[in-house]
């Protein structure tokens, strides 16, 4: 399996604190049955700057150390960006890294509280570039939580999405859980992937999810999630549904 969304890297984030660590969350994920990760570390969120030249010779580093001790596990380049108003020049000064530097798809984070009113700017102007951004986590971010139709129209206007398997499997909560699912309903996800940052409470359950994912909306969404996945490392095409819109809440059932 391929997970797009890893903070494996060791000491850039809150991920993995050092090499040993991540040499252990590589033994791990592979266990899980993962051969495939994006080294995603956190980028311009307040606490975080981790630019594309250091995460490229850090990935080539963790890739080495895989190879010595015969992990059997390959380290893609990629990043977390939040979505900030410093987003374009940061692009412009070759600090952002789009996922396997293709410069087609970037993980894209919003606060976790909110949606600025400029997101909608950052997805059509980043797409002028020829850049996709993969929203992370959307059903961990509380006012799509609360505005379910806002979510649609960042999809009708370009952007894709990544949930957490946590998510999925109900580790964050029967909420995002529950929104999870409807994200998924409404063709408003794109890929699954694990977001782990350590071997205990964020670790690599991406099968648990995939399981639960075959469980509630059948086999073809399954395929249809891991598919998008290898679509993006060989550089194809991703299959891509037509959004739902939420219905309008009628007599308080949606
Ligand atoms: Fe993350």
């Amino acid at each position: 399996m391929i997970d797009i969304h890893c903070h494996i890297l060791p000491g850039v984030d809150d991920g993995s604190a050092d090499m040993k660590e991540s040499l252990n969350m590589s033994r791990k994920a592979v266990e899980a049955g993962i051969t495939h990760i994006f080294a995603t570390p956190h980028h311009l969120n307040e606490k975080f700057v981790n630019v594309k030249s250091d995460i490229i010779d850090r990935a080539a580093r963790l890739n080495e150390s895989l190879h010595q001790n015969n992990i059997p596990l390959t380290i893609h380049l990629g990043q977390e960006v939040r979505i900030h108003q410093d987003i374009f020049t940061s692009l412009e000064k070759e600090e952002i890294l789009t996922l396997d530097d293709k410069g087609t798809y970037l993980l894209l984070e919003l606060p976790s509280g909110r949606v600025p009113t400029y997101t909608l700017e950052v997805i059509y102007e980043l797409q002028l570039k020829g850049i996709t951004p993969i929203i992370v986590h959307p059903e961990r971010n509380k006012e799509l939580f609360e505005n379910h139709k806002l979510l649609f129209e960042l999809v009708q206007e370009g952007a894709l999405t990544q949930l957490t398997s946590g998510s999925i499997i109900g580790n964050f909560g029967k909420n995002i859980q529950s929104f999870s699912k409807k994200i998924i309903e409404h063709n408003l996800a794109h890929f699954i992937a694990t977001d782990a940052h350590n071997i205990g409470s964020r670790g690599f359950t991406l099968q648990q999810a995939y399981e639960t994912i075959t469980k509630v909306h059948g086999i073809e969404r399954t395929f249809h999630f891991k598919e998008n996945a290898e679509q993006l490392i060989k550089g194809k095409r991703l299959f891509i549904e037509r959004p739902v819109p939420f219905k309008k809440k009628i007599l308080g059932i949606f």
